[in-house]
C-alpha cells in the first residue's frame, strides 16, 4: 500500500487522472481503485491467433507479424492534419500501414524491424493490403507478447489506452497489498488463486489458463461477498426484534373477495400469520408464477399489521405497478376502514408533505395506515410513527444493496418480499439464503392457457395476418424485440465463455443472427396497420415517457406496443391477447415465460408466438431449445431448464442481452456460465459458516471492509 493508497482511494490518486477523467469513470460506476479493478473486461482480443496477410479475417481485426520495408514518411495535409505511412510485409504479401496525426511515431518503425500488428487488414490495389492505425508491438524472439488483450466497457471521453494505463497503475499501486481477504485455509480447500493474482490476470492475462483461474476466484468472491452480506444483515435483523402482531384474523378481507383463496394462498397466509405473531422479524420471500395471486397474500399481511396497530408500506419497482396496486388495494381497504395513500414521483410536493405528516401522526385515528409507492419510498425520507410491515413486490428487481438498506431502515419491521421469477431451488438457497421461502404452486381455477408457437421468418406474412385479425377483434398486441443499442462482441473478440477449460479458444462460435432494427420494425407495423396506433417503447426513453406509453396501452388507445425492453413484470393489461417475441432465441426460457405471462390475463383467448432469427443448423438448434415453451407452462420446470441451458446469469439480475439491468443494484459481473452454479453453492456455504462463527467479522477485517463497501449503507453494515 504505497503512500497510504488503498482500494478505497479515489481514482484521482492515479497519475494523470484529474477531474475530467474521474467524471468519465463516475459514469462507469467507478470511483475508487477497487471499483476500477472490478471494472472487468467485457471480452478479450485474441492477438495470439497470428495470420498471414492473405489469410486475415474479413469480418474483424487480425494479428499479423510484419517486417518494416520502407522508412515512415510523414505527409502533411492542410488544417494541421498529417499522416504517417510506410510499407511492411510478411511471407504472403505486403501491406501499407498508416497512422493519422501521430508524427511522433516516425522513428518507431526502423526498416527491418518486426512488429505484431493488430487491426483490420483491408485489401488495397491488386495484391496489396492496408492497415489503418493498428496496435503495434515489437516482435522479438524469446520475448512473449500477451495473446489475450482485455476489452472493457467504455464511455465517452475515455480512451482505451487511458483505461489500460490506469488499470495497470492501479494494479501496481496495490501490488504491495498482498493480504488476501479469504482465509488461506479456505483458499486451499476450494483451490482458489489469490485475489491479487486474479485481479491482475482478469485485466492482463498471462495466458488463457491464468485468465480462467482468475475468473474462477472472482466469481467465487462475488458470490461469497454477497452471501456474507446477507447472512450478516439477517443476524443483525434478528437482534432488533419486531412488533408482535397476534391478531391474525383476516376474515374481514376474505369475506369481501369475490373468490376463495386457493390452498396454496391459504398456506402462505398461514406462514405469514405465524411469522408476524412472533417478535423475530419476518423475512419471507414469496415466489409464485405470474397471476398466481400474490397480491392478496400481501393484502392479508398488511391487514394483520394494521389491525395490530401498526403501519405498512408496499413498494413496487415501477410507478405503473405502484398505481395498479393502489387502485386494487385502496378499494379493498377503504371498505374496511383502512387508510391508504399513493406516493410516487407524480405526487405533488404538497401531497407528499401531507402523506409524510400523516404517517408520523401521534394519534392513531389520524395516522395513515398504508403507503404504496416505488422503492423511492426508501430515499424519500418516509418515516413511520409505528412501523410494522414492509412489502416489496417483484423483489428480484431489488439488488442486495436495496435489500440491506431496507432491513437497515426498518430494522423493527416485518419484511415480505414477492417475486414472480421462479428461481430454481439451488439458486434460491443462495440468493435468498437469508429468507424463509414461500411458494405458491397453484393457479386460481379457470385460468386459460396461452397457446404458444415457435416459428421462423417464413411465417412472417401469416404472422402479420394474425396480428390484423386480433386487432380487428378488439384485442391488443405486444411485440418484444431484443435491445437495439446493445454492444455486440466483435467477431475478433473472445468472451470468457468461449475459452475451453485448457485455455484454448473454442472454434465455430455460434453465429448470432442480426437483431431486428426495432425502430424500422415499429414503423413497418404502423404502415401495415394504419388504422391502429403503434407505440414504441425503448430503453432510452425517460421513465415518465415509458409510463405514459404504458398508460396509453393499458387504456386501449394503443393497439400494438413494440418494446425493446422487457415489459414490466406484473403489468396487467387484460385486453392484450397476443405476445410476439422477435429473435426469441436471445432470451432465456424464464424470460420468455415472463413475457408470455403478459397475455392471457383477461377473457380473450391468448397467444404467444416466438419468432426465431437464426438460419441453418444454428437456427434449428435454437428452435429446438424453445420447443419447451410449447408444452410447459410451469414456471419452475422452465426455470430448471433455463439454469441447465444458460446458467444462472438470467437469475442474477442480468438482462437478456447480457447487460446489467439496474444500476445501484448489486449484480454479479462475471458469473454467467453454467458451471458457476456449483461454485455459488460452495461460496454460500463458506460464507454462512464464517458469518455464524464470527458475525462481526472481527477476525476478518478485510472481508468486513468488502462487505461494508459492497452494501454501502450510510452507517455501514458493520460498525
Ligand atoms: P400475481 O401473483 O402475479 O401478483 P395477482 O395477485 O395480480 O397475481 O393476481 C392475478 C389475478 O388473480 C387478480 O385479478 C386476482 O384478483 C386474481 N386472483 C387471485 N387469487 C385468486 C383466487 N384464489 N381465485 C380467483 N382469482 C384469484
Ligand atoms: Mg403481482
Amino acid at each position: 500500500m504505497a503512500g497510504g493508497v488503498t482500494r478505497e482511494s479515489p481514482v484521482t490518486v492515479l497519475p494523470g487522472v484529474g477531474k475530467v477523467r474521474a467524471a468519465c469513470y463516475e459514469r462507469l460506476g467507478v470511483r475508487t481503485l477497487g471499483d476500477l479493478l472490478a471494472h472487468y473486461p467485457r471480452a478479450y482480443e485474441n492477438r495470439g491467433d497470428l495470420r498471414l496477410l492473405t489469410e486475415a479475417r474479413s469480418d474483424g481485426k487480425s494479428a499479423v507479424v510484419l517486417t518494416v520495408a520502407s522508412e515512415p514518411k510523414c505527409v502533411r495535409l492542410r488544417s494541421h492534419k498529417s499522416f504517417l505511412k510506410f510499407r511492411a510485409f510478411d511471407d504472403s504479401a505486403s501491406c501499407e500501414i498508416v497512422y493519422f496525426n501521430q508524427d511522433y511515431l516516425k522513428n518507431s518503425f526502423p526498416v527491418g524491424s518486426v512488429f505484431r500488428f493488430w487491426g483490420k487488414v483491408e485489401p488495397k490495389g491488386k495484391n496489396g493490403f492496408s492497415m489503418s492505425a493498428p496496435v503495434a508491438e515489437p516482435w522479438a524472439p524469446g520475448v512473449p507478447l500477451r495473446n489475450l488483450c482485455a476489452v472493457w466497457r467504455m464511455t465517452e471521453g475515455l480512451t482505451r489506452k487511458q483505461l489500460e494505463r490506469d488499470i495497470s497503475a492501479a494494479l501496481a499501486l496495490l501490488a504491495g497489498d498482498t493480504e488476501d481477504p479469504l482465509p488461506s485455509g479456505l483458499r486451499k480447500a476450494r483451490s482458489l488463486c489469490t485475489l491479487s493474482f486474479a485481479e491482475r490476470n482478469i485485466h492482463e492475462p498471462e495466458s488463457a489458463q491464468a485468465l480462467l483461474i482468475a475468473r474462477r476466484r472472482l466469481v467465487y468472491q462475488e458470490f461469497f461477498d454477497f452471501s456474507l452480506g446477507i447472512s450478516i444483515t439477517r443476524s443483525k435483523g434478528r437482534a432488533h426484534g419486531a412488533p408482535v402482531c397476534s391478531n391474525g384474523d383476516i376474515s374481514r378481507l376474505t369475506d369481501r373477495l369475490p373468490y376463495t383463496l386457493t390452498g396454496a394462498q391459504q398456506r402462505v397466509v398461514d406462514e405469514i400469520r405465524r411469522d408476524m405473531a412472533s417478535d423475530v422479524p419476518m423475512h419471507r420471500m414469496l415466489v409464485g408464477d405470474v397471476g398466481c395471486g400474490k397480491t392478496v397474500c400481501a393484502a392479508a399481511a398488511i391487514l394483520i399489521a394494521v389491525q395490530n396497530g401498526r403501519q405498512a408500506a408496499l413498494m413496487a419497482p415501477t410507478e405503473i405497478l405502484a398505481r395498479q396496486h393502489f387502485q386494487e388495494l385502496s378499494a379493498l381497504f377503504g371498505a374496511i376502514g383502512i387508510s391508504c395513500a399513493l406516493l410516487i414521483g407524480a405526487t405533488t410536493a404538497k401531497e407528499k408533505r401531507e402523506i409524510k405528516r400523516a404517517l408520523m401522526a401521534a394519534e392513531p385515528e389520524q395516522r395513515l395506515d398504508v403507503v404504496i409507492g416505488t422503492h423511492a419510498l426508501l430515499s424519500e425520507g418516509v418515516e413511520f410513527a409505528c412501523p410494522g410491515l414492509v412489502v416489496t413486490d417483484e423483489q428480484h428487481r431489488f439488488g442486495a444493496r436495496q435489500r440491506a438498506a431496507l432491513s437497515d431502515k426498518n430494522a423493527h419491521a416485518h419484511l415480505l418480499a414477492m417475486s414472480a421469477t421462479p428461481i430454481p431451488r439451488s439458486l434460491a438457497l443462495v440468493l435468498y439464503g437469508d429468507m424463509e421461502l414461500s411458494r405458491i404452486d397453484e393457479m386460481p381455477p379457470g385460468r386459460q392457457r396461452v397457446d404458444t408457437y415457435v416459428v421462423d421468418e417464413s411465417y412472417r406474412a401469416r404472422l402479420n395476418g394474425f396480428i390484423g385479425k386480433q386487432l380487428a377483434q378488439g384485442g391488443q398486441v405486444y411485440v418484444v424485440c431484443p435491445a437495439v443499442e446493445e454492444q455486440e462482441t466483435q467477431p475478433d473478440e473472445v468472451e470468457l465463455c468461449d475459452l475451453n477449460p485448457d485455455g484454448s479458444v473454442r472454434e465455430n462460435r455460434e453465429e448470432k443472427p442480426p437483431l431486428k432494427a426495432a425502430v424500422a420494425y415499429a414503423a413497418g407495423l404502423a404502415q401495415l396497420f394504419p388504422e391502429y396506433a403503434v407505440a414504441f417503447l425503448h430503453g432510452r426513453l425517460k421513465s415518465r415517457e415509458k409510463e405514459e406509453i404504458m398508460r396509453r396501452f393499458a387504456g386501449g388507445e394503443v393497439g400494438i406496443l413494440v418494446s425493446t425492453t422487457v415489459i414490466e413484470v406484473g403489468v396487467n393489461v387484460p385486453n392484450a391477447c397476443l405476445m410476439i417475441v422477435e429473435n426469441a432465441e436471445r432470451f432465456g426460457l424464464s424470460q420468455l415465460h415472463q413475457l408470455r405471462g403478459r397475455v392471457g390475463r383477461g377473457s380473450r383467448k391468448s397467444y404467444c408466438i416466438l419468432v426465431t432469427g437464426g438460419t441453418g443448423p444454428v437456427g434449428e438448434r435454437s428452435r429446438e431449445r424453445l420447443q419447451v415453451m410449447r408444452t410447459t407452462y410451469d414456471g419452475y420446470a422452465i426455470a430448471e431448464q433455463d439454469l441447465a441451458q444458460r446458467g444462472p446469469g438470467d437469475f442474477l439480475g442480468m438482462a437478456g442481452d447480457g447487460s446489467v439491468r439496474q444500476s445501484g443494484a448489486l449484480t454479479f459481473r462475471l458469473a454467467n456460465a453454467a458451471e458457476d452454479a456449483g461454485l455459488m453453492t460452495e461460496a454460500a456455504a463458506d460464507a454462512k459458516a464464517i458469518a455464524a462463527d464470527d458475525p462481526g467479522l472481527e477476525q476478518h477485517p478485510l472481508l468486513r471492509e468488502r462487505v461494508n463497501g459492497m452494501f454501502s449503507i450510510e452507517s455501514g453494515l458493520l460498525s
